[in-house]
């Protein structure tokens, strides 16, 4: 079996690494990973070779499911910023128990840290940092009501860095220990067992 080759040459390849504003005109390339695409002469990180998709146009790259990148705008088209903010806080839906930072959604999104903190605020009312919070918490409060798992286990399958910090933050946003708060769910879960067998 010969190893994967990217399907397209070398100086297309080098024409995103070095930013080749001379290259804009001839190609776009697309990001598997984040479905963005961008000009070559893109600031944003290069990509893994292997998720790079490359398109003679915006129209090919729309119509395979990729969206503008808000930072280069190809073929000047522009993304509303409510768009945009959407599409970050559903890749946090689906990525929320990796590791995540203001840097790294930024790197992402191909926007700024600082655009990114205003931009998600005012349309979700809420920080990144928050949203990423109260999901974790959201799917930590499923774990322990429907799972056995233990509390570290727990902080950590959703996203938590540490579990101190993880029950820190659950107590003070649901006034309870995550074990205190699994406790008293399974009681009450236990005394609606019983009325219902009477
Ligand atoms: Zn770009």
């Amino acid at each position: 079996m010969n190893p994967k080759k990217a399907d397209f040459p070398y100086e297309y390849w080098k024409a995103i690494i070095d930013c080749d504003a001379a290259y804009d005109d001839h190609f776009l390339y697309g990001v598997i990973t984040t479905g963005i695409f961008c000009r070559p002469s893109c600031k944003s990180r290069v990509p893994k070779k292997e998720n790079v998709k490359i398109f003679k146009n915006a129209m090919k790259a729309l119509e395979e499911g990729f969206r503008p990148c808000k930072r280069c705008k190809p073929e000047g088209l522009n993304v509303p910023t409510e768009e945009w903010v959407e599409q970050i806080a559903g890749w946090i839906d689906t990525h929320y128990s990796e590791p995540l930072t203001l840097n790294k959604l930024a790197d992402i999104s191909h926007g700024s840290p600082y655009h990114l903190q205003r931009s998600f605020k005012r349309v979700k009312g809420i920080s990144p940092t928050e949203y990423i919070q109260r999901l974790r918490l959201e799917k930590a409060t499923w774990l322990l009501e429907t799972s056995e798992l233990p509390i570290t286990e727990i902080g950590s399958a959703v996203g938590f860095s540490s579990t101190p910090y993880f029950m820190t933050l659950f107590k003070r946003k649901m006034g309870n220990t995550p074990s205190g708060y699994r406790n008293a769910y399974l009681k009450t879960q236990a005394l609606e067992r019983e009325e219902n067998e009477e």
